[in-house]
Order: C-alpha cells, then sequence, then structure tokens
C-alpha cells in the first residue's frame, strides 16, 4: 500500500480513521488556514468519493501553521 502525498502534514489527524477503510486521516494544508482531512491510503478514495467533500475542509489555527512551517525547515 502506497501513501497518498502531503506537502504539508498537520499532526493532529492521528485520531479520526477513514470510514471507509479505518486507516489514520491526515489533516493537510491546502491553502493559509485551511486544511482538508483526507485518507492517505490511495487504494482509497476518501474524501475524493464523497459527495460532500467540502465537510473535510477545517480551519486551521495559526498556531498549527508555524508548527508545519517549523517541520519543514527542520527537514532540510
Ligand atoms: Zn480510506
Amino acid at each position: 500500500m502506497s501513501d497518498r502525498k502531503c506537502e504539508a502534514e498537520l499532526n493532529d489527524a492521528t485520531t479520526a480513521v477513514c470510514p471507509d477503510c479505518t486507516t489514520n486521516l491526515k489533516k493537510c494544508l491546502i491553502q493559509q488556514n485551511y486544511a482538508v482531512v483526507i485518507c492517505p491510503n490511495l487504494d482509497c478514495g476518501y474524501p475524493f468519493n464523497q459527495t460532500q467533500a467540502i465537510n473535510n475542509i477545517v480551519y486551521v489555527k495559526e498556531k498549527e501553521i508555524i508548527e508545519v512551517a517549523k517541520s519543514r525547515l527542520a527537514d532540510k
């Protein structure tokens, strides 16, 4: 199984699981202050198989964005 890549993954998305395949969901930053909850399992289409994928877009607090930025800097 391969993982769906997320450029800016938030660390707090480990509690929710995918309703389709029960993989731990990831929160992926798509825009400043907005993240989408996605299933990292490439064999699973969640949430892109949902008619209401907009429900998976969540507001992200400044603090979380700073954490992501910090961890990205630390990787390089
Ligand atoms: Zn899934």
